[in-house]
């Protein structure tokens, strides 16, 4: 197992199987990875199906229990069953979709071994919903939804980034969750960090009191601290990473860009390892790297000023990386 300086065990990995997307929303970060691509042809630079699965299996050798595949869009990746089949068995599979190439494929995904989804549904309104994505991919969404359900994929979580355009929705979404078995919802932050529009950004407290005054329960759980709540049924958590150094305090997970890096904070710019050539000894060095490096961002790397500002700490203005 890995562990860097600031106890924190290694035990997820995220990777972003390519930066190619049918969607463009408008308050994507990528992963970090600056702007997405439109659909088109697999990219020569994106990892290999025999990449991404040695990547893995190092992951695996050093106890790294979870995977999530993302993007971009990952299902825009053919590959996709195979990776999950050849995933290794000690690992607990998901993915983040954007959900609409899930009709026709959710069952062979389940079959190949994904265990967990989450779809992006960021409004009920199909109108609102194609001015967020620049999409109008609004039912094809719900039917991607309904094929995860009864492939057997249960609970499906369902991705809402809460910030102005999309907070009408959230009582909708709500109501949705409670009412359809099977749905759970997550309310993710706006995190403006890498994608500018601070004015986007809503205070995520308001909507933990509102959400506290219709739960029937409430549940904090062990991984960052998130709050639960139960709502005529239906599950509801927020996670709140903005300006919060709890939630990195509890952050266990590295990330592999499409092109194969290693980087050890979604919100750094600066912390990328190269894994080439791609060899297993390769690709041990750039966990040790990356996991060596690591630093919680909101408490570490950023800390706050004397009027109470974040502002970068001025140990992480040179951070050594094999890119340099
Ligand atoms: N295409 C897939 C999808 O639509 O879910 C996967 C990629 S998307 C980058 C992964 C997740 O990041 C989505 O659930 C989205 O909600 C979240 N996300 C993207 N930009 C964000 C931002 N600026 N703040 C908070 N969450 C964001």
């Amino acid at each position: 197992m890995l562990v860097d300086g600031f106890g924190r065990e290694l035990t997820g990995i995220r990777v972003s199987l390519t930066d190619r997307c049918n969607f463009d929303c408008v308050y994507c970060h990528n992963e970090g990875l600056g702007d997405t691509r439109g659909p088109m042809d697999p990219q020569d630079d994106e990892m290999t199906t025999d990449e991404v699965v040695r990547i893995l299996e190092v992951a695996a050798e050093f106890g790294v229990d979870a995977v999530k595949f993302t993007g971009g869009e990952p299902m825009l990746r053919g590959d996709l069953e195979e990776i999950i089949d050849r995933t290794p068995s000690t690992m607990e599979i998901s993915m983040t979709t954007n959900g609409t190439f899930l009709p026709g494929r959710a069952e062979a995904l389940v079959d190949a071994g994904l265990e967990r989804v989450n779809v992006s549904q960021d409004s009920m309104d199909p109108e609102a919903f194609a001015e967020i994505t620049k999409a109008g991919a609004y039912d094809r969404v719900l039917e991607g939804i309904d094929a995860a359900l009864d492939a057997g994929l249960d609970p499906v979580k369902l991705n809402m980034v809460v910030f102005d355009q999309t907070a009408p929705y959230i009582p909708e979404m709500v109501e949705r969750v409670g009412k359809e078995k099977g749905l759970q919802l997550q309310l993710i932050e706006y995190m403006p960090e890498l994608t500018g529009h601070h004015e986007w950004a809503i205070d995520i407290d308001r909507v933990h009191g509102w959400l506290e005054e219709r739960a029937e329960r409430i549940e904090v759980r062990e991984m960052h601290g998130r709050k639960r709540y139960w709502i005529n049924g239906g599950m509801v958590e927020i996670v709140d990473p903005v300006e919060n150094p709890s939630f990195c305090a509890n952050c266990h997970r590295v990330r592999v860009t499409p092109e194969g890096e290693l980087k050890g904070c979604l919100n750094r710019t600066d912390d990328y390892v190269s894994m080439d050539p791609m060899t297993k000894p390769a690709i041990r060095a750039a966990f040790q790297e990356v996991v060596a490096n690591r630093v919680p961002f909101y408490g570490e790397y950023m800390i706050r000023n004397g009027d109470g500002e974040w502002e970068l700490n001025e140990k992480y203005l040179q951070t050594p990386t094999t890119a340099d």
